[in-house]
């Protein structure tokens, strides 16, 4: 039987009814962009992130994209952020024409470190993007005093973090503005893209919303430049179906991971490090593991997927070679990206697949 490192079939099956039912109520109502879906689940997510406006978007990124112009982020200015996330963290600032500069991480967490920040704020600076990566929020109170104290922006970037919470507070409602991904893997998953943006200042949030659709209130009266970031319907709907079943899938999460954790000690390998004022919703189990490429071959050959989340930091990118960074440059990251492997996590994962995973890990290192 093999393993892999999410299963979105078992998840489909767990919840069928719903999600039929929601898909078949958006194909026989035929409003298939925005619309009510669209309003509902926006309603329903900022809920469940206890902040105050939601706009929905065709993915992350798209949200990501609009956060930095709604920051004013202009070509020349300069976005700090780690250079351990996903490219498309960074990307949305070049996309721009700001220039992303970046952190390294706190080893023991994978975050930026927010001790390392201040050295890397210049007076072109206007933003920086925390990553609350692999589920676990970033240490978001200095990263705020940094903020407040040089006048600069706060994005969270929450596509892996639905539901985290840092000091009894949501991922999403710290900083100014927060985007959040559907990708289908991603702890809500649409079944295709989906994202988005999320703030508690009634001003950015009405203008992502015409920013998102064509820079418009009313059908044919365009105030400002804007985008087709539009979230569907199908999406939504199916996103309402999963959204009840959310706070239990992270429950689950955590239950495996800390079953993982208790079960892969005294193995030379590095599980989670969580402080404690943070509850994480592990989107990613991630360990340190020596050898870690012989374990991930080793796993594979006993039909269990692992993967590295993310094998390249983003300053050594092919990308990113412009911007004149080196090896050596973040060498916590670096170091990170040699030894660092995600284990299967999905809240459907029986605890006999859990424990096939662990007997596999235990039999490589004795
Ligand atoms: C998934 C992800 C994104 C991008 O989201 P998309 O919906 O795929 O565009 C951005 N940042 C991080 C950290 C992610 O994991």
């Amino acid at each position: 039987m093999s393993i892999p490192l999410v299963d979105l079939k078992a998840q489909y099956a767990a919840i069928k009814p719903e999600i039929d039912a929601a898909m078949q109520r958006v194909v026989n109502n035929t409003s298939f962009i925005l619309g009510k879906e669209v309003g509902e689940f926006e309603k329903n997510f900022a809920a469940f992130s206890r902040v105050q406006h939601c706009i929905g978007t065709d993915s992350g990124t798209a949200a990501l994209h609009l956060a930095l112009l709604l920051c004013d982020v202009k070509p020349g200015d300069e976005v700090i952020t780690t250079t351990h996330t996903f490219i498309a963290t960074a990307e949305v600032i070049s996309v721009i024409g700001a220039k992303p500069v970046f952190v390294d991480i706190d080893p023991r967490t994978y975050n930026i470190d927010p001790h390392l920040i201040e050295r890397a704020i210049t007076p072109r600076s206007k933003a920086i993007i925390p990553v609350h990566l692999y589920g676990q929020p970033a240490e978001m109170d200095p990263i705020l005093d940094l903020a407040r104290k040089h006048n600069l922006k706060i994005i969270e970037d929450a596509a892996q973090a639905h539901g985290a919470e840092y000091r009894g507070r949501r991922a999403g409602t710290l900083g100014d503005l927060a985007c959040f991904s559907f990708y289908p893997g991603k702890n809500l998953g649409a079944y295709g893209d989906a994202g988005a943006l999320v703030t508690n200042n009634a001003e950015l949030a009405e203008r992502a919303r015409m920013l998102r659709d064509h820079g418009r209130r009313e059908k044919y009266t365009h105030q400002i430049v804007g985008y087709g970031y539009r979230l569907d319907a199908l999406q939504a709907a199916i996103l309402g179906a999963k959204l009840p079943h959310l706070e239990q899938g992270n429950a689950r999460r955590r239950a495996i991971a800390d079953y993982y954790t208790e079960r892969l000690t005294n193995l030379g390998i590095v599980t989670p490090y969580v402080p404690p004022h943070i509850t994480p919703v592990y989107h990613i189990y991630c360990i340190r593991a020596k050898n870690r490429d012989g374990l991930q071959n080793h796993l594979k050959a006993r039909g269990i997927e692992a993967g590295i989340h993310y094998p390249i930091p983003l300053h050594l990118q092919p990308v990113y070679q412009n911007l004149g960074y080196k090896l050596g440059d973040f060498p916590h990251a670096e170091q990170a990206a040699n030894e660092i492997l995600s284990l299967p996590m999905y809240p459907e994962m029986t605890n006999t697949l859990v424990n096939q995973v662990v007997d596999a890990v235990r039999e490589f290192y004795q």
